[in-house]
């Protein structure tokens, strides 16, 4: 599962009992997760996600993987989302690649570029899951936002499911104030538990989840 925040926002609210599991149970701590770097626009980030486990439900234990990763990426959420949009607006796979620049870690000024493979690895697994993401969140819409409008064909199945990730996050921003800032990419990591490029896509997290997202995000 995803958590907004800092660290110490996060370690708070897990000490508080304010971060709530699928279940509906309370977390408590349970370690730390490994280690892991990951890239970001504004360069390498060592990121050690806490753990938390469920204490009075399932009692299970969940890595609290921040809202800007995705499981098993090396790259944030925001750089693979930044891919996604470049493609939807009809840019080729090598195009989108040269154009997400990320910094050299330790040599200032200095850029690289994501690799073509990599950038097509992550398109070819969002349009895979596409339709059957468009779906879901079709189906949270209504939740998110009661006066949805239907969202219009966007031109391809990859834009489309963008486009109603757009409407639920506008929705979302709209019916809770403390979610006035939230990303698309940080709605898509959350409702899939940050399983978004995963081998096989969740069900997406449903009402409970929009509104837990709302009630345990920092201010
Ligand atoms: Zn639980």
């Amino acid at each position: 599962m995803t958590v907004r925040g800092s660290e110490e926002s996060v370690e708070a609210r897990l000490r508080s009992g304010l971060l709530v599991c699928w279940c509906g149970g309370t977390l408590r701590p349970w370690g730390h997760a490994r280690a892991r770097r990951v890239a970001t626009f504004a360069g390498l980030a060592e990121v050690v996600p806490r753990r938390g486990i469920c204490r009075d439900g399932c009692g299970r234990s969940h890595v609290l993987l921040p809202g800007f990763l995705l499981s098993r990426r090396k790259y944030a959420a925001v750089v693979i989302f930044a891919a996604l949009a470049l493609r939807a607006a009809g840019l080729k796979v090598s195009a989108v690649a040269a154009r997400l620049r990320l910094p050299v870690p330790g040599r200032a000024g200095q850029m690289w570029s994501v690799p073509a493979s990599t950038a097509s690895s992550w398109l070819s697994r969002f349009a895979d899951r596409a339709g059957q993401l468009r779906q879901g969140l079709l189906g949270l819409l209504p939740l998110a936002d009661p006066q949805a409008r239907p969202v219009a064909a966007a031109g391809s199945p990859s834009a489309d499911a963008l486009a109603v990730l757009d409407a639920v996050t506008a929705g979302l921003r709209r019916r809770f104030p403390r979610l006035g800032t939230v990303a698309a990419h940080e709605v898509a990591a959350h409702l899939t538990g940050g399983m978004l490029l995963a081998p096989a896509l969740p069900v997406l997290a449903g009402n409970t989840t929009l509104i837990a997202m709302a009630a345990v995000t920092p201010s």
